[in-house]
């Protein structure tokens, strides 16, 4: 059985960890927390880095920081995992939800401007598989209408936009490091912070609301609550697994961009001949191989496709349904515009097994049972 997804594993993971516990120093904001910030800030030259205990948390964060409240907008895809628009739905904001490119599967930055109204406080591009929104735009229509810029870039470590890592355009960059992710802890994240004026309050919602940060610097004699706040920070142990990982994120990247590249040239044939859609990345973005995924024609294909990989031993999945079309969407958000893509294309696309330590081999395995699919279907007709 070829799985849709391995967790990263270096095998330095278990050695970090037993130090922890031997060390006796298993709490958050250890050795390896800090490891992790600071290689988080010299990779993507961030003003500062906090590992988090999810992206979902660092987004959370972010909305507090941005102090988003009761009865503001925030505008963002309605093609992202829930936790993009539940972090300001918690702070009572309405998620106002725009169509996305069909090429990269972004928000589409010609359609944020005509949803910007005076309740617009945030706009949150989310760089899906890696690859960047169209950042120069978004940036600038955040500083005409003086809105705050929060990426969801969960899925953008070692992405960068004309040569600027994801994650640092806006005043807050969220990553994550869930196992699904090119590097993990297992569940984690990380909130990226540009202008140093926001450092302070970052520390202090992260550490329940304390200065407790400033405290273990030996900044101040004792630490008291001088703020709201909550327990954002994880424990060092999962941080030492992290690390594990960041020291080998060159060669993580480069074996998952090998296995993107050999997907890429063996479906072109079918690309080419109009079969299937391939994934777009746009001149001045690089990206980090996140995901490999492909699009079928409808969702009856995608659906036959599925099975047929799956009769090969061979896990793909689908994603996401569309937050303007759930329950809890309906309820806290709107989409403004009309949906030209997002329900539409979120129905064919599939995503191929991507981990690291899948083998080329493994690859082409696959490849030969999309092709082989393709024989068949249309015999079938
Ligand atoms: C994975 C993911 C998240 C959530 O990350 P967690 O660390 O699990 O909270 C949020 N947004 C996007 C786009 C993701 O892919």
């Amino acid at each position: 059985m070829i799985a849709f997804n391995v967790p990263p594993y270096t095998g330095k993971e278990m050695e970090y960890i037993r130090e922890c516990v031997e060390n006796q120093k298993i709490c958050g904001d250890g050795p390896y927390t800090k490891k992790c910030n600071e290689w988080i800030e010299d990779r993507t030259h961030t003003t500062k880095c906090l590992l988090t205990t999810s992206c979902t948390h660092a987004t959370e964060m972010a909305a507090l920081l941005a102090g988003i409240k009761e009865g503001d907008e925030v505008i963002m895809p309605s093609y992202t995992f829930v936790s993009t628009a539940d972090a300001f739905v918690l702070r009572g904001a309405t998620p106002v939800f725009v169509d996305i490119r069909p090429d990269t599967m972004n928000l589409d930055e010609n359609l944020i401007e005509a949803a910007i109204t005076d309740r617009t406080r945030a706009i949150v591009p989310v760089h899906y598989a890696g690859v960047s929104c169209e950042m120069d735009k978004i940036m600038e229509l955040a500083d005409r209408y003086h809105l705050t810029v929060i990426e969801d870039a969960a899925q953008g470590i070692m992405s960068s936009y004309k040569g600027k890592a994801l994650g640092t355009f806006g005043e807050y960059g969220c990553f994550s490091f869930h196992e699904t992710k090119n590097f993990s802890m297992g569940e984690g994240g990380a909130l990226l912070i540009r202008d140093k004026e926001n450092i302070e309050d970052a520390e202090i919602i992260r550490e329940k609301g304390t200065n407790r940060s400033k405290y273990y610097r030996g900044q101040i004699d004792k630490y008291t609550w001088i703020n709201y706040g909550s327990s954002y920070l994880p424990s060092d142990m999962n941080a030492a697994y992290l690390y594990a990982q960041l020291e080998r994120a060159e060669e993580i990247t480069a074996a998952r961009m090998a296995c993107w590249d050999r997907y890429y040239e063996n479906l072109l044939p079918l690309a080419q001949a109009g079969r299937i859609e391939l994934p777009v990345v746009p001149e001045g973005c690089v990206h980090n191989a996140h995901m490999f995924y492909i699009k079928t024609k409808d969702i009856e294909e995608r659906t036959a496709l599925i099975g047929c990989l799956k009769e090969h031993d061979i896990l793909s999945v689908f994603h996401y349904i569309p937050l303007h079309t759930a329950p809890a969407g309906q309820k806290f958000g709107r989409f403004h515009g009309e949906d030209r893509y997002t329900t539409k294309e979120s129905e064919r696309l599939l995503r191929l097994p991507m981990f690291y330590r899948l083998t080329l081999e493994q690859v082409d395995y696959i490849c030969r049972q999309v092709k082989g699919f393709y024989e068949r279907y249309t015999n079938e007709r």
